[in-house]
């Protein structure tokens, strides 16, 4: 609380404009604005404090797989807190929670994995597969192969490594990003670069030759890894051309490069599979995984590592000495104990075959929308999925200033109770997995209030 005599008012929202510096927020817009104050979830919802009720049509930031108040997830994490709070897996330590979810990855892996090693978000996952591509080249004594690939519009976290994979602008401007050896290939996406009349596995083929022709530029030797979401998430949700990741992984393999699937979106039934990467024909080297793996509940992501790296790691490790990474809380066994416990309702409710039975719903409703006046495409796959507004449709002409349309729609979605996510002027939805159908239709229909508001403002 304020201390007596200051200047501060005593409201949530005066003590945040006081005291927070708020993640990826407008900084100067906020000091008017200020924050919204989200107090309690229930299911699908959230309320904020002026008891208002929103569908959470974004899970919070594509998390909360179970939606809110999953009683068991509250069981595992007090039940763990009591019989070990806290304990690290440094130095030949460990315990069970740590073991026992390292184990279920492995059992739940989309292609053969061979260990597991833990992390608290999807930028440090990610930030530990580059220092493991590194390390492993290193191992294998082709100390000039290290470059990454990446795609524009990819997004991979906010650490300075990972930042530098992110392949969206604001992620780079000003933070004197990316560093050196990140390298972004083209974005997969078919409405805005395709070539008219390209079929989408032309369209593949195409930005399989332009893979080929960007490493064969840079040197294949120089060349460690690819990183790839199976679909595109906070780059306005890209759902790749139909044979793309084949034709991808062929130019890979022949110049001896690394996939590591970033699932950190994708992951534990998004796209319909377990794995965005089954859904996309992905046979990733390493998979990074976070978000969905402990439904939000608490900080938890996982790196696996295909037995070839872990090999050759060892090997390093056994001339080197001790292997000089990890976090404090790798492996945090409350966090693990949920992570876990996730997993298990995920089999008992059969979340993948429910994210079937009501994912035709979604992306039916969704698709409908490409009718709307404000809408160039409607986009998707199981239950995520985006709206792309442009100015003309027949020429898909983008606003003007670009991001205004976006943040119209999304203010006029949380006027009508529905929280959307506005990436420039695409309108991402991604809902807790335990959306039903009939929630599935309210949230259509909010969203489509919000959009028939915003014509008179953008068109007229
Ligand atoms: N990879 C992907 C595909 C993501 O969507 C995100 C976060 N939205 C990250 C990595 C980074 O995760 P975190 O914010 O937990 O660091």
């Amino acid at each position: 609380m304020t201390a007596p005599g200051s200047t501060v008012g005593n409201s949530a929202a005066s003590r945040d404009k006081a005291f927070v510096l708020h993640p990826y927020t407008n900084l100067h817009a906020h000091e008017t604005q200020g924050p919204m104050i989200i107090e309690r979830g229930e299911g699908i919802h959230v309320f904020d404090d002026g008891g208002k009720d929103y569908i959470e049509g974004m899970a919070s930031l594509w998390c909360v797989s179970l939606g809110w108040g999953e009683e068991r997830l509250v069981q595992a994490a007090t039940k763990q807190m009591r019989q070990l709070s806290t304990y690290h897996i440094f130095g030949h330590k460990s315990h069970e929670p740590g073991i026992d979810l390292a184990e279920k990855l492995i059992g739940l892996a989309p292609v053969p994995m061979s260990k597991v090693f833990f992390a608290n978000s999807g930028s440090e996952a990610n930030d530990t597969a580059i220092k493991l591509i590194w390390y492993y080249n290193n191992a294998l004594g082709r100390p000039e192969k290290k470059k990454i690939l990446s795609r524009q519009r990819a997004y991979h976290g906010v650490t300075v490594a990972t930042a530098s994979l992110t392949g969206l602008p604001n992620n780079h401007r000003d933070f004197d990003l990316p560093i050196a050896r990140i390298i972004h290939g083209d974005c997969p996406h078919h409405y805005r670069n395709g070539l008219e009349g390209e079929s989408e596995e032309a369209f593949a083929t195409r930005l399989a030759e332009q893979l080929e022709a960007l490493i064969l530029a840079e040197g294949p030797d120089t060349i460690a890894a690819m990183f790839a979401e199976p679909i595109m998430g906070a780059g306005g949700v890209v759902v790749p051309p139909a044979t793309y990741f084949a034709k991808i992984q062929a130019v890979l393999k022949k110049y001896d490069i690394l996939l590591v699937a970033d699932e950190v979106i994708c992951g534990f039934g998004r796209t319909g599979n377990f794995w965005g990467s089954q859904t996309v024909g992905m046979q990733p080297d390493i998979l990074t995984c976070a978000k969905q793996l402990s439904s939000g509940y608490l900080p938890i992501s996982a790196v696996m590592v295909s037995d070839a790296i872990y090999r050759a790691c060892v090997d390093e490790s056994r001339k080197i000495g001790t292997f000089g990474h990890g976090y404090t809380y790798s492996a945090h066994p409350v966090a693990a104990a949920v992570a876990l416990e996730t997993l298990n309702i995920y089999e008992e409710r059969d979340i993948v075959g429910h994210v079937r039975s009501v994912a035709p719903a979604f992306q039916s409703r969704l698709k409908a929308l490409a009718d709307h006046p404000l809408v160039g495409e409607a986009r998707g796959i199981g239950l995520i999925g985006a709206l792309e507004l442009v100015a003309d449709k027949a020429t898909r002409t983008p606003f003007d200033p670009p991001g205004r349309a976006g943040a119209l729609v999304n203010g006029l979605a949380q006027d009508n109770g529905l929280i959307v996510r506005a990436m420039g002027d695409s309108i991402a939805l991604c809902p807790p997995l335990v959306i039903s159908e009939a929630e599935i239709h309210q949230t259509f229909d909010r969203l489509t209030k919000a959009l028939d508001a915003a014509v008179p403002v953008l068109r007229g």
